[in-house]
């Protein structure tokens, strides 16, 4: 731990003593370095498209101003780089904004059921794209949770989409609604979301880490794939904020399974 000191005289003359106050400052400090080191991400994160735009910009004015195919070829590159960009910012605003909120309650009647089965028809096209079988089992009648319904679907785009993301070619994704009377960490009726995959998988050993801004298994992979990274912190605090919990378990090789639980209003 660290301490910060406060020594001041006792009494006005300044004859009778001091009093010396200790303060824990550990806390304070770990959060000085979090912020920093979310800074620095931040930045890195936003600096390598951009440093790839200046380039693609650079060369497109000189070396490739007369060819017609390296032009087509890079404003498709610079392109995707933009979009990357966009959604990072988009992604560290809904951060901010979850993080803001943590605290408030959502308190409107929000029917789950519902929001999966339109989040997994939003979803289909890019299932078919990714060659993933996708199904959705279990959300034919309707289940009310006190919620956020932008919030809600904002947590079954980015686990459905990871899914497919990661799920590999050719595998199967299946999305499953289950009420319980007594959800053991409610102590009253729960619903669990299931998002299950046959992907690749991962060591269990990053689970804990996973949540975390940024933190990612494979780097290259999630670059590759589009992935700004902050999907699963996002989903973290949403689920926080409604008083529900979140649960990731993974075999390497098998698949990736990721639950949402949440009291039934
Ligand atoms: P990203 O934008 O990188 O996908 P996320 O926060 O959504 O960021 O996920 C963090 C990391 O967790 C990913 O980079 C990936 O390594 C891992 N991950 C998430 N979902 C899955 C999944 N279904 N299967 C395997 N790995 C996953």
């Amino acid at each position: 731990a660290t301490y910060e000191v406060v020594a001041s005289p006792l009494g006005t003359d300044g004859g009778q003593g001091v009093v010396v106050v200790f303060t824990d400052v550990t806390e304070r400090e770990q959060m000085g370095q979090i912020r920093r080191d979310f800074v620095a991400n931040v930045s890195h994160e936003l600096k390598t498209p951009l440093t790839a735009l200046l380039g693609f910009i650079e060369t497109l004015q000189g070396p490739a101003r007369d060819d017609a195919a390296a032009r087509g070829r890079f404003l498709e590159i610079m392109g995707r780089e933009a979009k990357r960009m966009s959604r990072l910012v988009s992604d560290l605003l809904s951060l901010s904004r979850v993080e803001a909120e943590e605290r408030v309650r959502p308190d409107a009647r929000v029917d789950v059921s519902a929001l999966l089965r339109s989040s997994v028809q939003t979803l289909r096209p890019l299932a078919a794209e990714s060659g993933v079988e996708m199904t959705l089992e279990g959300a034919d009648i309707a289940v009310h949770v006190l919620g956020d319904s932008d919030q809600l679907t904002q947590v079954f785009h980015n686990l459905i989409e990871n899914g497919l993301k990661y799920g590999g070619t050719g595998g199967s994704l299946r999305v499953v609604l289950t009420t319980s009377e007594r959800e053991l960490a409610f102590r009253g009726p729960g619903v669990r979301i299931d998002v299950i995959d046959r992907g690749e998988g991962f060591d269990p050993v990053h689970i804990p880490r996973l949540t975390e801004r940024f933190y990612r298994v494979d780097s290259h992979r999630s670059r590759e794939m589009g992935g700004t990274g902050l999907g699963l912190a996002i989903v973290k605090h949403i689920v926080n904020r409604h008083r529900g919990r979140f649960r990731i378990e993974s075999t390497p090789g098998q698949g990736s399974t990721f639950s949402v639980m949440l009291p039934v209003a």
